[in-house]
């Protein structure tokens, strides 16, 4: 029986990548891993992760020359491609007056301006350095707003590293097995109540048991994280009328999907207003860049004003700050979204049709410029609603299609478990060529598959 390894051998050595190979042997006698972020190792589709050295616009280059489109985009920042020209044309003006002074500048209030006007529920935002700073420091005010310790979060929904939402948690931490890591406290992980997805039945339970002490529910609008997951209209309106009736807040967590699935995030695609918002990625630009907002009044607890504390040495930093004012601006004056939308469509279709000729059962999940193919354990077309029925994935499928992709010059996210993410500089001819090669890379998959 061909085992999933000498299959990966097997691809290594017909397209042989030594550069990568050897900078990732020096790297993982230097890092944990070879990697500062466990995404980017390859566990989750097997064989060795790729070194890059350069991109532009819809393209990665890697440090042995070949070329690739990008459906990553760095896990969501590029929405523009890389080097868009107005981006880099911001950074280097901001790099000829300095790169940190630890004192406000005009450009915060600018960043701050654009992020207040594009999204519904933000009346004043402060600004971090990741998604996790974002993520921790909204849950911090969620509990010092409320009074109350405990959170809700939902399975295979990922927040960041903070303690407190490393439970379940999705992303890298479902590919790797480990929702629950060590050196999380037993008392922390206590006051995290850990809910499946689309389940507004289990949220009402919880209410109904603790609501008294519950601060917020901190949720993906729109999960990524374990793969695309859409909500319910039933389950927000649940979360957004329990939090309520309860005093507690709702917190949405578009670190992903801000500026993504439209230019106010998923709360203006979906009509819902949570208290509080996390923003990263597309904010940044490329740059490290996070942030948090919302009501005027939770938002005034905040130091210096109010007595939550949070801070940040590099928070506002100007480059990173110039590189998430010009992506915002773009965004808005030439929004893409309609474009994105339309190759969204065609590539969801492309995909569809190519597992269904290669009778590869899938489970397709699409919203704009974010999709994942799950592929499905069995025949049927069960739908994914949440982590109970994301876990069901033949990761092994997923692998196979993934190395069959990069064959072809087509670079997905190394795990079922992750969103793929295209940007405004593909272009039909790309779409085209990515579906080409899925319908291929489906198809070796079935015969593969008929060997074994
Ligand atoms: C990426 C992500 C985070 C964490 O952001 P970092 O910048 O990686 O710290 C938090 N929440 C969601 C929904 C994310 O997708």
């Amino acid at each position: 029986m061909k085992t999933l390894s000498t299959h990966f051998a097997a691809n290594q050595s017909s397209a042989p990548r030594p550069k990568s190979h050897a900078a990732f042997v020096r790297a993982q006698s230097l890092i944990p891993g070879g990697v500062n972020s466990p995404a980017r190792a390859f566990g989750g589709v097997g064989g060795e992760p790729i070194f890059f050295e350069r991109a532009q616009g819809q393209r990665l280059t890697d440090i042995d020359g070949n070329t690739y489109l990008d459906y990553i985009g760095s896990w969501g920042p590029m929405i523009l491609g890389h080097r868009h020209p107005r981006v880099v044309a911001a950074i280097a003006k901001a790099l000829e007056s300095g790169t940190s002074y630890g004192a406000p500048t005009e450009a915060e209030s600018c960043l701050a301006e654009l992020i207040i006007a594009a999204v519904p529920s933000i009346e004043k935002v402060r600004m971090v350095s990741s998604g996790t700073e974002a993520a921790m420091s909204a849950v911090r005010l969620a509990r010092g707003f409320t009074g109350r310790d405990k959170i809700i979060k939902f399975a295979g929904n990922y927040h960041g590293h903070a303690d407190s939402l490393l439970a379940a948690a999705g992303s890298s931490a479902a590919t790797l097995g480990v929702p629950d890591s060590p050196g999380v406290t037993a008392g922390t992980a206590r006051d995290t109540i850990v809910l499946e997805y689309n389940d507004p039945e289990s949220l009402a339970a919880a209410f109904g048991a603790e609501g008294a002490a519950i601060a917020a529910i901190v949720m993906e609008p729109v999960v990524g994280n374990m793969g695309l997951v859409v909500p319910t209209q039933e389950f927000l309106d649940a979360a957004r009328r329990l939090t309520h009736t309860h005093g507690a807040l709702l917190v949405f967590d578009e670190v992903m999907t801000g500026f993504r699935l439209s230019y106010g995030g998923a709360q203006q695609l979906l009509g819902i207003t949570p208290d509080l918002t996390t923003l990263g990625k597309i904010v940044g630009g490329g740059l490290p860049l996070g942030a948090y907002g919302g009501r005027a009044d939770i938002m005034n607890m905040v130091l210096p004003v109010g007595k939550v504390f949070q801070a940040g040495t590099l928070s506002g930093n100007p480059l990173a700050v110039a590189a998430g004012t010009a992506t915002l601006e773009e965004l808005r004056d030439r929004p893409p979204y309609a474009q994105l939308e339309r190759h969204g469509a065609r590539l969801e279709q492309g995909f569809g049709a190519a597992a269904a000729s290669a009778a590869i059962p899938v489970w397709i999940a699409r919203r704009g410029s974010m999709m994942t193919v799950f592929f499905q354990p069995q025949p049927g077309g069960m739908p994914v609603t949440g982590w109970k029925t994301a876990s069901l994935s033949n990761t092994a499928h997923y692998g196979r299609f993934f190395w069959g992709m990069i064959e072809r010059g087509c670079y997905m996210p190394c795990s079922q478990y992750e969103a793929l993410f295209f940007s405004s500089a593909h272009t039909d001819a790309d779409i085209e060529v990515t579906i080409t090669a899925a319908s291929e890379a489906m198809k070796q998959l079935s015969s593969d598959g008929k060997l074994r």
